[in-house]
């Protein structure tokens, strides 16, 4: 192919940063959104606005696309499907689709024997009668949960019978972790057994949405073989092509366990820019763009902390930066509570 056009749906940040990748290596960008005012605008070639169920928007973007990705997990599985019978879809749909709801997921990681939290499936009112085994715990809704929305503490079981719980949705019960600490493992697979894998990164959270990253996590030389070894164990048994990021706790016992997968870049991933001689949103285009794949080496240790909500207007407003930080704006139109609006990475 001597010009590859390359089809993103969703528009947010991680479209956009993949549009900038791409645009590094020669690679057009076309991204289709349902928000007319996503930012990946700014930094694509073309931009598509439409809804997913929009057969005529959609058709329009396939015929201008060579391949398609995606930067958020949410979207409807017919849609990947329809549009992987006329191009390329990558990661497949089907990855997406086990990804997509907590549950099937969760199965999916422990038939590869690997430990994740304990969990019951909640479907109805009469399931929320003997649980106990599972509390404290997190109600989560099985599908389009991200940064902590559609979860919900749960201490005893009356808490949950006070939630008034809309059954017209699937939950699962998760028992609680107590946390030491939470690292993120982040794989670029570009066909069988050859990856690219970055060190693991460690995370903070705050009110379940993540905060701090770092390189290098300050893990025990076991807890870094064993991430690292499962979360190849996954792109490999999904046979996965892109960037993919496994999410993990580790508890007070120093027992390592799979929190969730996201099939695509990855928030954490953001100092992947400047820490190292390939981001992983190079390398996720590389792979599903079929191009060469780089070994991958560590330019510098690096922390990179989120801009969530107003945090942003300091640094909008020219904020004196040091020469090893970096600073990122989303672009986003609108402020808003919670919402992550840029970041900054320092080396160190
Ligand atoms: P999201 O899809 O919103 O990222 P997660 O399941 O990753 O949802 O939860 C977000 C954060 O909430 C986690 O990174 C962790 O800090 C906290 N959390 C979620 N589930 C648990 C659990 N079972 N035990 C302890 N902490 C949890
Ligand atoms: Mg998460």
């Amino acid at each position: 192919m001597s010009e590859i056009n390359l089809g993103i749906i969703g528009g947010g940040q991680l479209g956009s940063m993949l549009s900038t990748a791409a645009k590094k290596l020669n690679i057009k960008t076309i991204v289709y959104s349902d928000d007319p005012d996503a930012p990946a605008q700014n930094f694509c070639n073309d931009f598509i606005f439409g809804k997913y169920e929009d057969k005529e928007k959609i058709n329009e973007f396939i015929s201008k696309v060579d391949v398609i990705t995606y930067e958020f997990e949410n979207i409807p599985f017919e849609t990947l499907n329809e549009m992987n019978k006329l191009k390329t879809v990558l990661p497949k749909p089907s990855v997406n689709r086990l990804i997509q709801h907590r549950l099937a997921e969760k199965d999916f990681i422990n038939k590869q024997n690997i430990r994740t939290t304990r969990y019951v499936s909640i479907e109805k009112k009469s399931d929320i009668e003997t649980l106990e085994d599972f509390l404290p715990g997190i109600l989560k809704t099985t599908t389009m949960g991200y940064d902590g929305k559609g979860q919900y503490p749960i201490k005893k079981i009356d808490d949950l019978k006070l939630l008034n719980i809309d059954f017209s949705k699937s939950y699962i019960l998760e028992k609680l972790v107590k946390l030491k600490k939470e690292i993120s493992v982040i794989i670029t697979r570009f066909g069988n057994n050859n990856f690219e894998i970055y060190d693991p990164i460690e995370n903070i959270h705050q009110d379940q949405i993540l905060k701090h990253s770092k390189i290098p996590a300050e893990i025990s030389e076991k807890i870094l073989n064993q991430s690292k070894e499962w979360a190849s164990t996954i792109a490999e048994e999904l046979k996965y092509i892109g960037t993919l990021c496994v999410e993990f706790f580790i508890d007070r016992n120093e027992n390592l366990y799979v929190n969730e997968i996201a099939p695509r870049v990855h928030n954490s991933g953001h100092l992947t820019i400047n820490a190292y001689n390939v981001s992983q949103f190079e390398n996720h285009i590389r792979a599903v763009c079929s191009l060469e794949k780089i070994p991958l080496s560590k330019l510098s240790n690096a922390k990179m902390v989120n801009l969530i909500g107003n945090q942003i207007e300091p640094y909008r407003q020219n904020l004196k930066l040091n020469d090893n930080e970096f600073f990122f704006d989303y672009l986003k139109k609108e402020i808003k509570e919670k919402r992550k609006m840029g970041h900054i990475t320092t080396l160190i």
